[in-house]
């Protein structure tokens, strides 16, 4: 398979993937369609991917990181507790007004938040709930 086709291959999984993959999940599905494929060239069209703008990479803190397809202006939550990474919309305006110097500007904002998903702040409340008295 040519160069261009994995590269298209590849974005076509990290669009299908929805859930911000690693590269290990992107070569697995990516692997079905284009038996040849290994994991060195998934990363090398990822990162050309991430270079080129079409894609981003979200960092994870002692993790592999994840890619995304959302290129709008976000920041990602990632849940200590079931690894899922979710979106977090930002106000563009606000930050730039946590600016102490107001000639700088920002464009965008790569930050990763480590916490828990709505998810699983439901289940640890519902596993608290019965042991909790009544006032
Ligand atoms: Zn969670
Ligand atoms: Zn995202």
């Amino acid at each position: 398979m040519r160069y261009s086709k994995q590269r298209e291959l590849v974005m076509q999984q990290v669009e299908a993937l929805q859930d911000h993959p690693t590269a290990e999940e992107i070569y697995e599905n990516a692997v079905k369609q284009c038996p040849g494929l290994s994991l060195g060239t998934v990363y090398r069209n990822l990162n050309s991917l991430v270079e080129a703008g079409r894609i981003r990479r979200v960092p994870i803190p002692g993790q592999a990181d994840r890619f995304d397809h959302t290129l709008r202006w976000h920041s990602h939550l990632y849940c200590t507790e079931c690894g899922e990474v979710s979106d977090v919309m930002l106000d563009g305006t606000m930050l730039q007004g946590l600016l102490k110097d107001q000639q700088a500007e920002i464009k965008d904002c790569v930050m990763t938040l480590l916490g828990r998903c709505p998810r699983c702040v439901g289940a640890a409340e519902q596993k608290a709930a019965p042991v909790q008295p009544e006032e």
